[in-house]
């Protein structure tokens, strides 16, 4: 799965830092700890589920009651006893309402099975008998899941566990529209069929789908045959005979435009809203290429029989590795205009190797998660590296180490932890970015030859099975012939990170450079590292390496120089996951390390540094890396440009407007404006910019554009925002919610009722969230207006924490409307003069009435709504 919310957190932070640019960003840099679900019992160790019955083969009939959001179906499962005999069968169900169970003979004959259901989640089926593991036998169930009844429960990373999603099921939501989709990770496929939810069960399956003709099916494995039925349904086979674990079963349904590709001999097909059609290649970019690329680098082929992506509705995360049909939130899909900016390659890459990374070889319990997260996440490195080059690469990578770094500040743990409150508290930046970070750590030790054999055998030993992370440990040394209990404790099995302070010395007399290491971390929480690592050495026309291992709390490496160096460049091929305090580097030094260095993190590190020095030859290096050939670095330049605008402003500044105006990529263009209109006096005089800007190709640009003209010259910027409220793009529309939050003129309010309604999903959360600070400042005619559609919200939103900002709004208005109940009160106690008093009195009978709506709209959404976090608040706000 890849970390959820990419969009709706974007708009989130574009919300709170008024800049359009942090959309980069990943989800995984938001701070969502205030949510975080507290317990009062201590951890407890969370086993490998034991296996007891083995599920071999999972065939299902399922058909959708739409207006009940009821999953009708019939399952049969073919099963043996893991090793021992026994006469049980537990199967997790979740919120079913049972039919019958029956135990089905060789000759078909069915006789019915004594279970017990106690507790709405597992059944425990009495088999008649007792069968050893030389037996297989078969069971049916008949059944009805009823997702949308069971308790709602979900995490920061995905925002919801119900398993089965019937969206917009009664087509009351215009613009939106009906679907059925299934999300299975961590342990929800068990809310629309029975089986043995856990990572380290495998199966083959086979689905029946009956659905209306007009809706398109998709599941795992191959559609082997449609059978239309005569009565406006068909019913749809899919099958898939290669095992993989229940939490990847997936099923959609829908109107979607296929839009077919391949890749050797299997089919890649790309499943989109029919208006997206042309674009759909685009859409899921260069998959066949790394369908190619993948089954190359590892030495084991793509194993499954075909390869399907689908972009659904209102889905509960970022995306899903579902085998053989990997599902998008609606953020992957648009038009070339929008792809520009919002390209979902990198969670295509995470997905599609996903599939030897979790879907071939799976991790065995949620404790060793890392095993398909941390791969995936590098998978995206790879790709990226054979595709863009290794500076864009380790951009990317840089990403990862900034995340896992922030997420370090609140939370250490082991990344192999066999004690959680939660499992889905495993969907951290640990899982993702810092076992990517270790992933590349272990591949720069090894060499690439060895690594890349590592992981063959590892998929190659470990196929269609699931693992622990000695596995791989195992798989690595055997491989490289060395031992790597010390790699795998100090980074999979323990928690924490190096934090290294190094410190320089030149010695002439005795011609010798020092280097000092120090490690300075926690060692009662974090160990003590074991770091290879390689020191450069800089001179006027040589690069000398040493390669050295800190092993120790404090240590002081010795190199030979017969001359003073330029600079030492300590850990030169910037691999390491670690904080660092380098001392007493010099200002030519880290000029040396942008002009000779070749890495991504070299050129940023150095202009990092710089930019601190109040200094002309810093400010001109920096001004220099404006002109980088990676535009990377010109973003990071361009955000370290403020001693340079003291210093060189003439000069800054002919650099920022070129970029502003002409540069290639839309993001160094969209920082360019950011920062000419905030860190410039006088950005009125960039007027022209800003305006030319709103005719950019580029959506984020047009919308950075309106944000700065409305910062530089509010009349303008309002004048803008309102010619382009019509626009269909989510950064524009954000924008504007965004801007008009501010204001409090009353007439706005059409802008937001018309865009609740032209938005859905994650991509209304900018504008639900700006038209909450807007209606605060109005007064109770408006809040009255706004009603029905914060109550629609909060009643109908998937994502749990958009129904919280509507219902939030909702209890707000409330607060402020009873407060206001009051004043008047008071006032008219006070008030003698008849007409007045008549006033006043009209007055309080309108505050009275939108607080009553107010009050039934609270009731209404207390009966519906399951999630504690929104109970609690409005139970908090009585
Ligand atoms: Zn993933």
């Amino acid at each position: 799965m890849k970390n959820q919310l990419i969009v709706a957190v974007s708009s989130m932070l574009l919300l709170a830092s008024c800049s359009i640019l942090n959309k980069t960003e990943k989800i995984e840099e938001v701070d969502l700890g205030e949510i975080t679900v507290k317990s009062d019992n201590p951890l407890e160790y969370q086993p490998s589920e034991t296996r007891i019955n083995d599920l071999i083969h999972t065939k299902l009939d399922v058909k959708f009651d739409w207006p009940n959001a009821h999953l009708y179906g019939r399952a049969n499962l073919t099963i043996k006893p893991y090793f021992l005999p026994t006469d049980s069968l537990w199967l997790d169900a979740k919120g079913f309402e049972i039919k019958e169970i029956n135990l089905v003979a060789k000759n078909g004959a069915e006789t019915s099975l004594s279970y017990a259901y106690t507790d709405n989640m597992r059944v425990r089926i009495n088999l008649g008998k007792t069968y050893t593991r030389n037996d297989t036998y078969q069971i049916a169930m008949t059944y009805i899941a009823k997702p949308n009844e069971l308790e709602e429960g979900g995490s920061a990373a995905i925002t919801s566990d119900k398993g089965l999603y019937f969206i917009n099921p009664n087509g009351e939501e215009a613009n939106k529209p009906k679907q059925i989709w299934t999300q299975g990770e961590t342990e929800a496929s068990s809310c629309w069929f029975p089986t043995i939810d856990a990572p380290n069960e495998k199966m083959t399956q086979e689905i029946y789908m009956t659905v209306d003709t007009q809706y398109v099916t998709l599941s795992n494995g191959l559609l082997l045959f449609q059978t239309e039925n005569g009565d406006g349904t068909r019913t749809d086979y899919w099958k898939q005979k290669l095992p993989h674990a229940p939490y990847l079963a997936m099923m959609a349904v829908g109107e979607f435009a296929v839009v077919k590709d391949s890749w050797r001999n299997i089919g890649v097909n790309y499943y989109v809203e029919p208006k997206f059609e042309e674009h759909a290649k685009e859409i899921f970019p260069h998959t066949p290429e790394m369908l190619e690329f993948y089954s190359k680098k590892l030495g084991v082929d793509y194993p499954w029989e075909k390869y399907d992506q689908i972009v659904v509705r209102d889905y509960v995360s970022g995306a899903m590795e579902n085998t053989t049909g990997v599902i998008f939130g609606e953020f992957a899909q648009g038009d070339h205009r929008y792809l520009i900016d919002n390209s979902a390659e990198d969670v295509v890459s995470h997905e599609l190797f996903h599939h030897w990374f979790g879907d071939l070889v799976t991790c065995e319990s949620w404790s060793n998660l890392p095993l398909n997260e941390s791969f995936a996440t590098y998978g995206e490195y790879l790709w990226r590296e054979y595709k863009d080059g290794k500076m864009w690469a380790d951009y990317h990578i840089a990403q990862d180490l900034m995340s896992y770094l922030r997420e370090s500040k609140r939370k250490q743990v082991d990344m192999i932890r066999y004690y959680f409150d939660n499992k889905e508290d495993m969907f951290d930046s640990h899982s993702y970015a810092k076992g990517g970070r270790i992933l590349h750590m272990l591949r720069n030790n090894l060499g690439d030859e060895v690594f890349f054999e590592g992981l063959r055998v590892y998929l190659e030993d470990n196929k269609y099975q699931a693992v622990e992370i000695h596995q791989l440990r195992l798989a690595m040394e055997k491989v490289s012939g060395q031992d790597l209990n010390w790699f795998f404790n100090q980074w999979f099995l323990a928690s924490g990170h190096p934090v290294l302070d190094i410190s320089y010395a030149y010695d002439e007399d005795l011609g010798l450079q020092f280097v000092t290491v120090e490690q300075t971390q926690n060692l009662k929480s974090t160990p003590l590292y074991r770091l290879p690592v390689a020191i450069d050495i800089y001179h006027e026309n040589t690069i000398t390496r040493h390669e050295i291992e800190v092993t120790k709390e404090r240590q002081i490496f010795e190199f030979k120089s017969a001359t003073k160096p330029i600079l030492v460049n300590f850990d030169a091929d910037k691999y390491l996951l670690c904080e660092k305090i380098d001392h007493k580097k010099n200002l030519r030094s880290w000029v040396t390390l942008y002009e000779r260095g070749t890495l991504f993190e070299d050129k940023k590190e150095a202009i990092l540094a710089l930019s601190t020095e109040n200094d002309t030859l810093a400010a001109r290096t920096i001004i220099q890396a404006l002109d980088d050939r990676f535009w990377g670095i010109k973003e990071v330049a361009i955000y370290s440009l403020e001693n340079a605008i003291n210093l060189l402003p003439n000069l800054t500044k002919e650099r920022l407007v070129a970029l502003a105006q002409f540069d290639e990529k839309s993001s160094v263009r969209a920082a360019a404006i950011d920062v000419l209109a905030t860190d410039f006096k006088g950005g009125n005089d960039f007027r022209f910019i800003f305006n030319n800007g709103l005719n950019d190709s580029s959506y984020v640009v047009v919308a950075t554009s309106l944000y700065a003209l409305y910062e530089t010259n509010k009349e303008e910027g309002l004048a803008a925002a309102e010619r382009m409220e019509q626009s269909d793009n989510i950064d524009i529309i954000s924008i504007i919610s965004e801007i008009y939050a501010g204001e409090t003129d009353a007439k706005y309010q059409t802008f937001y009722e018309a865009a609740m309604t032209r938005t859905s999903g994650f991509d209304r959360y900018g504008v639900l969230a700006g038209y909450a600070d807007f209606i605060k400042g109005q007064n109770a005619l408006y809040m009255g207006k706004s009603l029905e559609t914060f109550k629609k919200s909060a009643l109908i939103e998937n994502a749990w924490w958009m129904r919280m900002v509507a219902t939030n709004a909702i209890l707000e208005m409330n607060k402020s409307i009873n407060s206001n109940l009051n004043k008047l009160d008071k006032k008219i106690d006070n008030t003698v003069d008849e007409t007045a008093l008549s006033n006043l009195k009209e007055d309080k009978n309108n505050h009275q009435k939108v607080a009553n709506k107010l009050q039934e709209a609270i009731t209404e959404i207390k009966a519906k709504e399951t999630n504690t976090r929104i109970l609690e608040a409005i139970e908090k706000a009585k």
